[in-house]
C-alpha cells in the first residue's frame, strides 16, 4: 500500500495499458485493490467487500469506482476533480453510498465488447459486475498488466536495489540472532525487527528452516529448538516504503557440532548452480533456459531430484509475479525485466540448502540487487 500521491510514471502506465488493451481487442480492463492498482496509481488499498474498481477502457477515458467513505483517501490523484470531473491524467472518480449496488453502477458505464478482470479481483465482485452488464466475453487481465510490470523502469530498478541493499544488511547481521538453542520463531522474530528498523514497511515473510524443517521450501518458523550443527535455511523479504519487494536466501550452519557430512558439498553445488544461473542471464535468451542453467549443474551431479522448485520468479510490487523462470515459459529476456534466481536442494528428513538472489537484466548480463556473502558461513561459535 502506497501514500496516495500524483506518481509521474503512473499516467504514461494506464496509457499503456489502453493500447494494449486495444490491440487485444479488449474494450474495457477492469482492475481491484492490489499490486496492478498500486502500479497504475501509485496507491492502492487493501481488498475488501465495498468495490473498489479502476476502469481503463481501450477507447475512453480511464476512472475510479470508489466507496464514498473511502473517496478522501484518492483525493490526492483527482486534484481538481469534482464529484464526478476529471482528475489527474484524465482520471475521474465515481462514489457510491453504502446501500446502492456498485456492480450495476460500474457495469452501466462500462463500453459493450470483451471485459478483461484483473486476477486479483475476487470472483464475487467480477461475478456480479459480469451479471449486472452483458459483456462479450471476459478474459483475464493478467497478461496484459504482467507485459508492462514486467519490464522495470530505472526508477523501479532503484527502489529494487535500494530494498536488496536492506535485506542484504540484516543477512550480514544473522550471527547476531541466529544459534543453538533458540527456537526458529525467536530467530525470527528478532529478523523481522530487524527488517522493520531498516528499509521495510512489512516483514511479509521470515522463512527459518533449520535441520529437517529446511527440507521443506516453504516452510516458516516453529517452535524446533536450533540444534548445535544445524544446517539453516534463511529466506527472508517483505516491502519498502515504495512497495517494492526484497527476497534473499542464505544457508548458514550452526557451530558446536560438525553438521551432516554432506552439507558442504551440497552447498557448494548449490551456489555452483545459483552461480550458473546468473551467469545465463543475457537480453534474447528464454526464462526456461535460466532455469535450465541452473538445473542442470544439480542434475549433473546426481541430485535432480531434490531440486523441486522452479528457479525463480519475477519481483517487483509483488514477491511473485512474472516472469516465472520454469521449464516451459519461452519468454525471452529483455533490459529491466527483475527476479529471483533460487536453486536449492531439499533432502527429506535432513536438511535443505538454497541460495537466492534478485537480479535485473541488463543490457551485458545480470545485474545482482543483492550481494551479501554466499558461502555456507558458520553462526553461534
Ligand atoms: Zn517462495
Ligand atoms: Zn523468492
Ligand atoms: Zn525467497
Amino acid at each position: 500500500m502506497n501514500d496516495a500521491a500524483a506518481d509521474p510514471e503512473s499516467a504514461g502506465r494506464v496509457a499503456a495499458l489502453a493500447d494494449r488493451a486495444a490491440q487485444a481487442g479488449v474494450a474495457a480492463v477492469l482492475i481491484g485493490p492490489g499490486a496492478d492498482l498500486a502500479y497504475l496509481l501509485g496507491h492502492s488499498i487493501g481488498s475488501h467487500e465495498r468495490l473498489t474498481c479502476l476502469v481503463v477502457p481501450a477507447a475512453e477515458p480511464s476512472w475510479l469506482l470508489v466507496p464514498a467513505l473511502e473517496r478522501p483517501g484518492w483525493e490526492p490523484l483527482l486534484a481538481g476533480a469534482s464529484a464526478a470531473g476529471p482528475g489527474v491524467g484524465g482520471l475521474t472518480a465515481v462514489s457510491w453510498l453504502d446501500g446502492a449496488d456498485p456492480h450495476a453502477m460500474l457495469a452501466d458505464r462500462l463500453p459493450p465488447g470483451v471485459w478483461a478482470v484483473d486476477d486479483h479481483l475476487p470472483y464475487g465482485h467480477a461475478r456480479r459486475i459480469c451479471d449486472a452488464g452483458s459483456p462479450g466475453g471476459v478474459v483475464l487481465a493478467g497478461g496484459l498488466l504482467a507485459d508492462l510490470r514486467m519490464r522495470k523502469s530505472p526508477a523501479e530498478v532503484l527502489e529494487l536495489a535500494s530494498i536488496g541493499a536492506a535485506i542484504d544488511r540484516v543477512h550480514r547481521d544473522m550471527g547476531r540472532w541466529l544459534r543453538a538453542g533458540r527456537t526458529e520463531h525467536e530467530v525470527a522474530a528478532d529478523i523481522a525487527a530487524a527488517m522493520l528498523a531498516d528499509g521495510h514497511t512489512r516483514a511479509d515473510f521470515v522463512i527459518v528452516g533449520s535441520g529437517p524443517n529446511g527440507a521443506s521450501p516453504h516452510h516458516e518458523a516453529s517452535h524446533r529448538i536450533i540444534e548445535p550443527g544445524d544446517v539453516v535455511v534463511v529466506d527472508i523479504g517483505g516491502p519498502g516504503e515504495a512497495g517494492y519487494f526484497s527476497d534473499c536466501t542464505r544457508t548458514y550452519r550452526v557451530a558446536g557440532r560438525d553438521p551432516d557430512p554432506d552439507a558442504s558439498r551440497v552447498h557448494a553445488l548449490v551456489e555452483a548452480a545459483q552461480r550458473a544461473g546468473v551467469a545465463a542471464v543475457t537480453p534474447g535468451v528464454s526464462a526456461e533456459s535460466i532455469d535450465a542453467a541452473a538445473r542442470s549443474v544439480i542434475a549433473d551431479a546426481g541430485y535432480g531430484e531434490y531440486f523441486i522448485t522452479r528457479t525463480g520468479h519475477g519481483i517487483g510490487l509483488e514477491v511473485h509475479e512474472e516472469p516465472y523462470l520454469v521449464a516451459g515459459n519461452r519468454q525471452l529476456l529483455e533490459p529491466g525485466m527483475a527476479f529471483s534466481i533460487e536453486p536449492g536442494i531439499y533432502l527429506p528428513g535432513r536438511f535443505g540448502v538454497r541460495i537466492e538472489d534478485i537480479v535485473v537484466v541488463g543490457e551485458n548480463g545480470a545485474r545482482l540487487m543483492n550481494d551479501a556473502p554466499r558461502a555456507l558461513h558458520v553462526v553461534g561459535g
